[in-house]
């Protein structure tokens, strides 16, 4: 039986323009940008100058920080700027720019590990040196996710292979077509953790990477594939973590609290990635996708292209575009320009010719309960955004506005074409200042 976790709610998931796509592989642009911010924590150094050439896996900026993960150049060239240039966040941020050689030089001294032989320091070590994090969006590095606090008693190690979000087909396409990258990388992972077992959870709506991967599973590896009922947001760590475990994470929590690591199916396949070919976090899947697409794809890109070589590279457009988004529909973030550049979180581009959460602030809450019927968190959207407008941060904090996760369903379903999780998102952010400042 499929598993699951209660709120929620099924929505169109329109994947079928780009799942059973194969994944192509595209070469790379004249121009990298690589911003200096792919990640949560520490922000990083520039470690080259203009006019210095560099070479494919080479740090280009890095930081002493502990919570951090160093940028690595995807291709061989010449660093021709480091200036200020537009984030998929939408802030400016430095970003190194370097102009394709279409060499591809290796940088010298990447060569394969042997992880069945190297200790968990010397395990940590290389995935912090190469870069690696959250692929799934968020960014966390890897590194720090695969060393708990050493009170905390970690049993099980999650792959959150749900891809819930609609349109993103990526995740879907890398366990159809490197299922052992992906068995390889999960084993990694649990070598550092020191666990035995793993549970993959994957929605039903993926059954032919369920039978795959079930079938490639050894005997008594301690990995198990578990079904997961088609639903958003079922990819939320929370909500994984409860529907395959029943266990849940307390309120400001973390998973684990409750003995979990999650990750995502990406970033375990660029563990194996890194570990059997020394090469650092340089390339990921996205998918392209949305109604105004010409030829909607999943592409194996080098980081630091554009969006723009992305819609060239999936035949252009075919109709305006009315959004263009980073991520999904739900919880992804409106881009204002196609010269923003492909990062390390990057897991899709939508190109839309209609607004999924366009809201008209003068029409009133009509109190129809939508909202707190779907909300995965079980809190009441309707008096958060109530509150957040009003400013009364205190109420939405007693309302546990800090436990929202931002998944966008409330906006989604409302009637009253309210907007609760632009206005949640905004307290959420202020509160948190205000914290931060005592
Ligand atoms: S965005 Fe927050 S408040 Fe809205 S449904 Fe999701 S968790 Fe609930
Ligand atoms: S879904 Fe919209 S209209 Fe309905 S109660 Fe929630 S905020 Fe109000």
């Amino acid at each position: 039986m499929a598993l699951t976790f209660r709120g929620g709610m099924h929505i169109p998931d329109y994947k079928s323009s780009t799942a059973s796509k194969p994944v192509k592989v595209l070469e790379g642009d004249k121009i990298h940008i690589y911003p200096l911010q792919q990640h949560i924590g520490a922000p990083l150094e520039a470690k080259v100058q203009k006019g210095d050439l560099v070479k494919v896996g080479q740090v280009l900026a890095d930081s002493e920080a502990y919570v951090s993960a160093p940028v690595h150049s995807s291709v061989s060239g010449t660093v021709t700027d480091i200036k200020q240039h537009i984030h998929p966040s939408g802030a400016k941020v430095t970003s190194v720019f370097v102009e394709n050689d279409f060499e591809y030089t290796t940088f010298e001294g990447i060569k394969p590990y042997n992880p069945e032989k190297m200790s968990k320091e010397e395990l940590l070590a290389v995935v912090r040196n190469s870069g690696i994090v959250g692929m799934g969006g968020a960014g966390f590095p890897t590194h720090v996710k695969l060393s708990p606090p050493a009170d905390k008693n970690i049993d099980l190690l999650i792959i959150n292979g749900a891809e819930c979000e609609p349109y993103i087909t990526a995740d879907h396409r890398r366990m159809l077509e490197e299922p052992d990258t992906i068995l390889d990388g999960i084993g990694i992972a649990m070598k550092i953790l020191g666990v035995s077992k793993c549970s993959i959870g994957i929605e039903t709506n993926k059954k032919d990477a369920i039978e795959l991967l079930k079938e490639k599973i050894g005997q008594n590896s301690g990995i198990e594939v578990c079904p997961l009922k088609p639903k958003y947001p079922q990819g939320a760590e929370k909500q994984l973590i409860y529907a395959i475990t029943k266990r849940k994470v307390p309120s400001g929590g973390l998973p684990a609290d409750v003995g979990v690591v999650v990750m995502n199916i990406d970033t375990v396949a660029q563990l194996s990635k890194t570990f059997r070919t020394g090469m650092p976090l340089i390339k990921r899947v996205v998918t392209v996708s949305g109604d105004c697409i010409s030829e909607p794809s999943n592409f194996e890109v080098p980081t630091g292209v554009t969006y723009r070589y992305l819609l060239d590279a999936a035949g252009g457009t075919a109709k305006e575009i009315n959004k263009l988004i980073m991520g999904g529909p739900m919880m992804g973030i409106a881009q204002y320009s196609d010269e923003v550049p492909v990062v390390k979180t990057t897991s899709s581009l939508l190109a839309l010719s209609y607004n999924p959460s366009a809201f008209d602030k003068d029409t009133p809450c009509i109190r129809c309960g939508k909202c707190v019927e779907g909300c995965p968190m079980h809190l009441m959207p309707l008096y958060l955004n109530k509150f957040s407008v009003s400013g009364d941060l205190e109420k939405a904090e007693e309302y546990n506005i800090l436990d929202c996760i931002e998944c966008g369903l409330c906006s989604y379903l409302c009637p009253g074409k309210q907007s609760p999780l632009h206005n949640i998102r905004v307290a959420k952010q202020k509160i948190i200042e205000k914290r931060r400042s005592k």
